[in-house]
């Protein structure tokens, strides 16, 4: 009998299933297509204890009892079928895990049809690409706290490990893992915006090369930035493509592609009033970045006049690194307190504290900024967004004057620069007491006497505003 059994091998149910093998569990796999299963265990399984199914009731039938399976499949209808699928072998108190990247209303949705059939539930976001799944990820799984149990032990010694313990804990009830891991790629697409933000100042406005840039980026991984995305950036820059000897990054179309968790954080962020412009920003980004026809022909009938003959490079390339440690900082801010206030409403009881732990190592988004957020919200726990605090806002406003310049002088060269700028937005915003949303009050009473609050006295008002 099987420890575990794990379905769907493409590159991170087969990473993932060595991984826990080589843990010392046994694993049995399987997936839709039998011959990427036999492929799987002729290619990459050598003296690891897996062993391929080939229909779906031999493969739960080798499992031990309660019987626990991990799902590595494409998110969406696929899930819902192989549940489906799975159900006719499984008893009652067996164990699905979702390692996909659900949405996190299916997630709960699942949760609560597989209750009342006495099945249990997890949704685990999973994060590290396919070198994490193999050598550690980030697992963040969520929904009943007797599920986690079943499986705490495998999921902490397959985790990525740091000096903190384990890159997994128990996130939260219901789909608290898949929101949890929606939010961390919401972040990382803010993250992701903001690093080629600083690329574009850096190549097209002070004109070095991919080469420069690398050594940039990769004196900043040694310092503050540190973390996964600077590291595999500077990696990037330096990589010459084979055939023809350029630095491959030059030659890559510049259409961003998303597979939609950035889209449902937005989503979600505005359903729940959260302001999240930074990861909304790197959203959009990515949208505008597929209309290259219409920007190639626009671009031919603007003439950019800029020189860069005048500009102190030094102090830029200082100023960069603030405005992207700010734009980090905040970009964070935004997510944690999106998922706090997911916590209240759907009851998920999240601790932020342990969430940004367990993006210590393993996933996309780790960064040396992690402790420093971690020392934060440790000081305050109602600190959600991280910004009620004199460390913070010392970090903050160290790095404010580089960020206005950066945004100021990015505008000098003609380029865009969305998460920088909407970072930077949504600082003063939070900073500010009075914002003009008197005048958009005064304009809803006018158009729709939607009535509005004064400041000087108490009670709703409305105003014929034409009668004066
Ligand atoms: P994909 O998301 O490309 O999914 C492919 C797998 O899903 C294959 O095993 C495929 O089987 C199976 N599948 C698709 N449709 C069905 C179906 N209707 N019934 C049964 N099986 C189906 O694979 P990845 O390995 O990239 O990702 C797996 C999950 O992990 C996804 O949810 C993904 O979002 C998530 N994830 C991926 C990361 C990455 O870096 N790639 C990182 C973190 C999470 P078949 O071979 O038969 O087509």
């Amino acid at each position: 009998m099987k420890d575990i059994g794990l379905i769907g091998l493409a590159v991170m149910g087969q990473n993932l299933a060595l991984n826990i093998a080589r843990k010392g569990y046994s694993v049995s796999v399987f997936n839709r297509t039998a011959n990427t299963t036999q492929e799987f265990i002729k290619n990459r399984v050598k003296v690891e204890n897996i062993e391929g199914y080939y229909d779906i009731k031999s493969f739960v039938e080798s499992l031990a009892k309660p019987r626990k399976v991990i799902l590595m499949i494409k998110a969406g209808k696929p899930v819902d079928d192989v549940i489906q699928q799975l159900l006719p072998y499984l008893d009652k108190g067996d164990l699905i895990i979702d390692g996909g990247n659900s949405y996190f209303k299916d997630t709960s949705r699942r949760i609560n049809e597989l209750k009342e059939k006495g099945i249990l539930y997890l949704g685990m976001g999973v994060s590290g690409g396919e070198a994490g799944a193999l050598h550690g990820p980030s697992l963040m799984p969520g929904g009943s706290y007797d599920a986690y149990k079943m499986v705490e032990d495998i999921l902490l010694k397959i985790a990525a490990q740091t000096e903190a313990g384990p890159c997994c804990t128990y996130v939260g009830n219901d789909s608290a893992g898949h929101f949890v891991k929606m939010v961390h790629n919401g972040i990382e697409y803010a993250i992701m915006q903001a690093i080629a933000e600083v690329y574009d100042v850096l190549r097209k406005g002070l004109k070095l090369s991919p080469e420069e840039i690398g050594e940039i980026f990769e004196k900043w991984n040694n310092g503050e930035l540190n973390s996964f995305l600077m590291e595999i950036s500077y990696k990037i820059m330096k990589y010459k493509d084979k055939e023809t000897g350029k630095h491959l990054v030059d030659l890559i179309l510049d259409e961003a592609e998303q597979k939609g968790t950035g889209k449902w954080t937005s989503q979600t962020s505005l359903d729940l009033g959260i302001p999240t412009p930074s990861l909304n920003l790197a959203v959009e980004a990515r949208t505008l970045s597929f209309f290259k026809k219409a920007r190639v022909e626009l671009s031919k009938k603007v003439t950019k006049t800029y020189t860069t003959t005048n500009v102190d490079k030094e102090k830029i390339i200082v100023d960069l690194e603030n405005a992207l440690l700010f734009s980090v900082f905040i970009s964070f801010s935004q997510g944690l307190w999106l998922i706090s206030e997911a916590s209240k409403t759907f009851n998920y009881d999240i601790d932020l504290s342990e969430v940004l732990r367990i993006w210590k190592g393993g996933c996309i988004i780790r960064a040396k900024i992690l402790d420093f957020l971690r020392e934060i919200i440790k000081e305050n726990t109602e600190n959600v967004n991280l910004l009620n605090s004199e460390k913070a806002l010392s970090f903050l406003m160290n790095k404010f004057d580089s960020l206005k310049y950066i945004t100021n002088l990015s505008k000098e060269f003609y380029l865009s620069t969305f998460v920088l700028n909407s970072s930077l937005d949504y600082f003063l915003s939070m900073i500010e007491e009075n914002l003009p949303a008197n005048l958009i009050q005064a304009q809803r009473d006018f158009f729709g006497a939607h009535t509005y609050k004064r400041i000087d006295k108490e009670g709703i008002f409305h105003t014929e505003w034409e009668t004066q």
